[in-house]
């Protein structure tokens, strides 16, 4: 079958591979679940590993088979399989459990292991393809319902992290009800971010440099949310009139907005970082001021990656929340698609160089429905 493929290390190395069709019966303990791919979003993360910035083989490949954003369609299940069924849609998880006492607790997205294991990023393939095999206990089922924007869970379990940790960590103070937040982007994730949290009655402002209008800060106001042009309203200023800021939800990929975002917080306020920054760069930041302010206002801040199961599931949720409050919301994040695993040259290069692009994504394959007996059944052939 068919996948899309880079060669770690060798940058633009993006291609066709071919792997040989997985089966159920690869998974111990009868807990396989084969799964047809339809639809594979890619982010920057795929765009660092093509440029051989990041990203590992599998042991005895010379390939890594791409695709960390996965939505497919259950085809078999192994005999020991209760949770998903043959048509069921679903999505998997990225990293898979390493030795760490986190690891074996269900949090790998916590380990604390130097080697980590993530299909589609580091030594192990990815879903780019057109099937794939996994354990049932990293494959989640997403509502029927829920088919059309499915492809965007992986992103917003990213997100569901993030604030899950926030809420976790405010514990600390007994009471915390916060009122109003900043999201620091307004990419893929910084949307995402502030559907969550409008979906949790928030009053958020998102900052972005695009100035108005653009679809990305119409998609902000239509979550009755506030869009804002950095370079108009830097973040300090925005905090003064529009905060003060419970959260803020950094997501711009820009490390110097990380030290910002520190001096806008509100007191005893969190920041989480969500940016994975690959560069090297230096900037002169005000240390006692910021220093001062987050001990003399018992400021937290904390960085976030991946997802481990709990997160997906609290996305699905999410997600049906979405698509109640904001009918067709999510649908308009998935601006460019591309079909068919073989025009591997044309999504890269939406993903480098589309303007006003918000999600690209791989059309793998269409699903298999059925009319049956005047009712809508799904089946897998
Ligand atoms: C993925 C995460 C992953 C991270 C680091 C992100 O693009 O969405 O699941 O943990 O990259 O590899
Ligand atoms: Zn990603």
């Amino acid at each position: 079958m068919k996948a899309i493929a880079v060669i770690p290390g060798k940058p633009n190395s993006v291609h066709l591979a071919d792997l040989p069709q997985p089966s159920v019966s690869e998974v111990p303990n009868g807990r396989g679940v084969l799964v047809k791919v339809l639809n594979v979003g890619v982010d920057g993360t795929d765009k660092e590993i093509n440029a051989a910035e990041y990203g590992a083989a599998p042991p005895g490949y010379n390939f890594l088979v791409l695709g960390h954003e996965s939505f497919g369609q259950v085809i078999e299940v192994g005999p020991n399989v209760t949770e998903v069924k043959p048509g069921d849609y679903v999505v998997a998880t990225v990293r898979r459990p390493g030795s760490s006492v986190y690891d074996l607790i269900g949090t790998n997205d916590m380990t604390t292991d130097d080697v980590y294991y993530e299909r589609g990023i580091n030594l192990r393939h990815g879903y780019l393809t057109e099937y794939y095999v996994d354990d049932a206990e990293f494959i989640v089922k997403v509502p029927r319902g829920l088919r059309d924007v499915g492809v965007l869970l992986e992103p917003l379990t990213v997100v569901e992290k993030g604030i899950a940790q926030a809420y976790e960590i405010q514990r600390r103070l007994r009471v915390w009800h916060p009122k109003r937040a900043a999201v620091m982007g307004a990419g893929t994730i910084g949307l995402l971010a502030t559907l969550a949290l409008r979906l949790r009655g928030i009053a958020v402002s998102t900052f972005a440099l695009t100035p108005k209008p653009n679809p990305n800060a119409e998609l902000v106001e239509a979550l009755d949310a506030r869009y804002l042009c950095s370079k108009e309203v830097p973040i300090k200023n925005g905090a003064k009139q529009f905060g003060p800021f419970d959260l803020i939800f950094e997501a711009t990929g820009a490390s110097f907005v990380v030290f910002e975002s520190m001096q806008a917080l509100g007191k005893n306020g969190v920041l989480v970082l969500s940016s994975v920054t690959g560069g090297d760069r230096k900037i002169e930041v005000p240390a006692d001021r910021i220093n001062l302010d987050f001990v003399l206002g018992n400021k937290v801040m904390v960085g976030t990656v991946n997802a481990n199961r709990e997160y997906f599931e609290a996305g699905v949720r999410d997600m049906a929340q979405a698509e109640a409050e904001y009918p067709g919301w999510l649908r308009h994040l998935l601006t460019h698609p591309v079909a068919g695993l073989e025009n591997f040259t044309e999504l890269f290069e939406k993903l480098s160089g589309s303007k006003g692009a918000i999600k690209v994504y791989c059309q793998v394959a269409a699903a298999e429905e059925r009319e049956l007996w005047g009712k809508k059944i799904v089946r897998a052939s």
